[in-house]
Order: structure tokens, then C-alpha cells, then sequence
């Protein structure tokens, strides 16, 4: 396990190795989101394995798997996506996505060193994955690279 997280908080243990995992399949879906997905992929287990529980229930109780199938699939979606989008999106949203030809000619993130498939410009034309250069203005409004203030 030689993948780590260069600045910012680190998700749990167990989520890291499910990210990086994801980032070793190369998937191009999960490039910008798989902070989004893999915790809602983890939970998806816990839900299943309640909805296996609660079915034969609904008949008898329906109003008492109402108020579980709420807790434990709507709420949790909800609660993940609106920490993703005041976490993720607006902080991003002033940002342009780079061109084809930018990520050709800059094909590697200065944060983590990985390729970069997807990518955000900032204003002074550096280019970092969303999560990426999300994670560095958390701790600071300065380009990582040319310490420009882009926040
Ligand atoms: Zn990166
Ligand atoms: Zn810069």
C-alpha cells in the first residue's frame, strides 16, 4: 500500500483502499466522484442486507418499513450528497473544466502525480483532478503551484 493522500483530511482506511482500488481500474465514471460513490457503495451493503431483512415484514408492518426504508436508503443519499455539493461543487463550481489539448500538453496532476483523465483549470491555467486541488483549498486559497490566491 504505497498510495497516500498528500494533503488534507483522509477518509477512513477502509474507503482509501476501496478509492485507490477504483483508481487502479481507471475507471473514467469514478475520476471526479468516487468520494461520492464509494461511501454510498459501502452503504449500499449495509442497506441490502436491511431490505432483506425488512421485506417480509412489509406486509405486516408496512408503515414501520416505511420509516426504516427512509433511515437507513433516502437520508443517508440525501445527507452524502448535500456534503458532496457544498463540499465538492462549490468550492469547484467557479472553475472551468481543461481542454483536451491543456490535459495533453500538462498530463499529470501536480498534487498526487497521477494522470489526469479529467481535469480542473484555475484561473492562472493549472490544471489538478476536482478532488485534488478541492482537498488544498480546503487548507489555503493559493494556487498549489504558483501560490496565486484563486479562492
Ligand atoms: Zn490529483
Ligand atoms: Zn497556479
Amino acid at each position: 500500500m504505497t498510495h497516500q493522500l498528500p494533503v488534507g483530511r483522509s477518509p477512513p482506511a477502509g474507503n482509501e483502499r476501496v478509492i485507490s482500488w477504483l483508481r487502479n481500474l481507471s475507471l473514467e465514471i469514478f475520476e471526479e466522484e468516487e468520494e461520492l460513490w464509494v461511501p454510498l457503495g459501502l452503504k449500499a451493503g449495509t442497506v441490502l442486507a436491511s431490505v432483506a431483512v425488512a421485506a417480509p415484514l412489509a406486509s405486516t408492518w408496512p408503515k414501520l418499513c416505511a420509516v426504516a426504508a427512509y433511515t437507513n436508503v433516502l437520508a443517508p443519499v440525501i445527507l452524502l450528497r448535500a456534503q458532496y455539493e457544498t463540499q465538492h461543487q462549490t468550492i469547484l463550481r467557479k472553475y472551468r473544466r481543461a481542454t483536451k489539448e491543456e490535459i495533453s500538453a500538462h498530463p499529470t496532476c501536480p498534487v498526487c502525480l497521477e494522470t489526469l483523465k479529467v481535469a480542473t483549470a484555475t484561473p492562472c491555467n493549472h490544471l489538478y483532478h476536482a478532488t485534488c486541488l478541492r482537498r488544498c483549498l480546503e487548507l489555503s486559497p493559493l494556487c498549489p503551484m504558483c501560490k496565486q490566491t484563486i479562492l
